[in-house]
């Protein structure tokens, strides 16, 4: 039976309840404000909203009711696409039922026995100014992809599930793809679009076991919010399977961070931890599952204290170039040539902070120009002054560029700049480009190296042989000279491969006339294979360690006194 009161009010609530006594209380609290309509089942609630035009603002459902329950009307709603836009409001005992409501498409929920009346009214009107404003700003409730809540409404939703049950167990995840980026500009958008909704498919249909629910935003970051539980090697297994199934020819790779309940951390940060953690499994195809723990958090807090304490650093010079030579060992005695730059960080509570501590921070921060740009400055006012004082020895220093560099339009006429105000040979004013940047974005690359050596400087490729490139890029790779990376000079004493090839990457590069030169050296067996084997220069504690400027000047004079016949 359905009736409704006799004032016309502008909105329309109808409530739907098999219990008189609740339909009675409820309309009681809404009628005030609006138009109250009254169903006793899910079959009369359907046909209501059919017979007043789907004009609609708001349900009150109850989910346990005869002929059709609350569940079954949602589940109707959802596929007609005149009911899809009516928000649902959840009348329930169990709370258990709730998430099932959310994932449902209920817009909140209200437990019986029913809260104060200020409360349901405030829900009922936050919960129609929230859908009246989301046609207004037409921003969608579901991602088109994936049918995923989109980020808004995720955090809405996630916010009220804690608000109103800040007990309820429940995690943070977060999941992304590993390079997105390259897999769009490999296969094309079409095939970057499948992917995401195999992923998206395969989180539902683990949600459909573990309540929760799930969002996606930016592309390819995938968050869900969802009853604890210890382990999350199925999820991982349901979405790499899903991945594996779909596209069996291409090795598709994702990361996931965990950010456990706690019951002390609320919401948005306990994301933003499970952020942290899927960060922290980047590019780590071996454990791409990480959970966020204490070892995390120190880390991060050591991060923040790190990044806000950048720009004192910078004013109150606690940055420092030290400078590490680069020997030629074909010559006897060995010729310093070379310095690479490299930054020291002399914190006034933590002490001296490696680089490797804060590049890769300020790198993802966007704040690695500021150090790079201080050590350039340096490096180059530097270069000048030895050339003035020690005008016989013509030494070259070398500095990093961070691969966020490699995006700046402006770095090529930066450095030109830098290299003309000191009076410098640009060839002399060497650069360092990692290995890694240039498989990460290789056509961006190529075009800036390129640009930077048609203005005449010298570009070194570091740590060749630590990431994904094959020995036959380096025919194609504009490059002067390549930086052999640390870990095979390691193993030159106890591995025969590593020994095979070094031999082999000196071989090619001696083909190609690329210079090479050996990082890491620490001793003298080290030392005699590469000379052996014809390498050129090298760096490495076994001549010395990074050292200030001064002293890396008893090094300059040392060379001086040195009487040798050139090679
Ligand atoms: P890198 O450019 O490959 O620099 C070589 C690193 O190897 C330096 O570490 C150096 O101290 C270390 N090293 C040199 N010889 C030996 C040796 O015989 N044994 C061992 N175990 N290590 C040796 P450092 O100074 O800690 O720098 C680490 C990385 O941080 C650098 O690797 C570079 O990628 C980055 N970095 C340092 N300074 C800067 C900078 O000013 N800008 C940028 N963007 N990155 C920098
Ligand atoms: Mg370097
Ligand atoms: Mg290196």
């Amino acid at each position: 039976m359905i009736h409704s009161n006799s004032i016309l009010k502008h909105r329309r609530v109808l409530i739907v309840d098999d219990q008189e006594i609740n339909r009675d209380v409820l309309g009681m609290i809404l009628e005030d404000g609006y138009e109250t309509l009254f169903a006793t089942n899910g079959q009369e609630a359907l046909d209501c909203i059919r017979q007043n035009d789907y004009d609609i603002s708001l349900l009150l459902l109850d989910l346990m009711m005869p002929v059709m329950d609350g569940f079954e009307v949602m589940e109707r709603m959802k596929k007609d696409p005149l009911m899809q836009a009516i928000p649902v409001i959840v009348l329930t005992s169990e709370k258990s039922a709730e998430l099932k409501a959310l994932q449902l498409g209920a817009a909140d929920f209200i437990t019986k026995p029913f809260d104060l009346a200020e409360v349901i009214l405030a829900r009922a009107e936050r919960v129609i100014e929230l859908c009246e404003g989301k046609e207004l700003i037409s921003s969608a409730e579901h991602d088109s992809l994936t049918g995923l809540y989109t980020r808004n409404f995720f955090y809405e939703y996630v916010n009220r599930l804690y608000l109103y049950h800040p007990e309820q167990k429940m995690d943070a995840l977060s999941l992304n793809m590993e390079k997105f980026h390259m897999i769009n500009e490999l296969y094309g958008r079409e095939f970057g679009d499948e992917v995401i909704r195999v992923i998206g498919k395969a989180i539902l249909s683990f949600l459909s076991e573990t309540q929760g629910i799930a969002g996606r935003f930016e592309a390819d970051t995938f968050e869900i919010w969802c009853m604890h539980r210890d382990d999350y090697a199925p999820l991982l297994e349901t979405v790499l399977a899903s991945l594996r199934d779909s596209f069996p020819k291409i090795s598709l790779h994702v990361r996931i961070g965990v950010m456990p309940f706690d019951g002390a951390t609320e919401p948005l940060l306990m994301f933003d931890r499970a952020r942290t953690a899927c960060n922290r499994a980047r590019g780590d195809y071996q454990n791409p599952l990480v959970v966020y723990d204490e070892k995390l958090k120190k880390k991060e807090h050591l991060q923040q204290q790190l990044i806000h304490d950048l720009q004192a650093a910078v004013e109150e010079k606690q940055f420092q170039v030290y400078y590490q030579p680069k020997y030629n060992i074909q010559c006897d005695p060995p010729k310093l040539c070379s310095a690479e730059a490299l930054i020291r960080w002399k914190h006034p509570e933590l002490g001296m902070i490696s680089p490797g501590e804060f590049i890769p921070l300020f790198e993802e921060n966007g704040m690695i120009h500021v150090v790079d740009k201080f050590v350039w400055k340096e490096a180059a006012a530097q270069l000048s002054r030895w050339d003035e004082t020690y005008p016989t020895l013509p030494l070259s220093v070398s500095v990093n560029l961070s691969r966020s560099e490699m995006f700046d339009s402006t770095l090529v006429q930066q450095l030109v700049d830098l290299v003309k105000e000191n009076h410098l040979d640009f060839p002399r004013f060497k650069l360092e480009v990692t290995e890694s940047a240039y498989t990460d974005d290789e056509k961006q690359l190529l075009d800036v190296v390129s640009r930077l050596r048609n203005a005449g400087f010298e570009v070194e490729m570091d740590d060749f042989g630590s990431g994904y490139s094959s020995l036959n890029m380096l025919s194609s790779m504009p490059i002067d000279v390549l930086k052999m990376d640390m870990k095979f000079v390691r193993n030159i004493e106890t591995n025969p491969t590593d020994r095979k090839l070094i031999t082999l990457i000196l071989d090619i590069a001696r083909y190609l006339k690329t210079p090479v030169v050996a990082e890491g050296v620490e001793n003298e067996a080290q030392l005699a294979f590469l000379k052996q084997e014809k390498c050129d220069l090298v760096q490495g504690y076994y001549f010395s360690r990074p050292v200030p400027a001064e002293e890396f000047e008893k090094l300059i004079l040392k060379e001086l006194q040195i009487k040798r016949n050139e090679p």
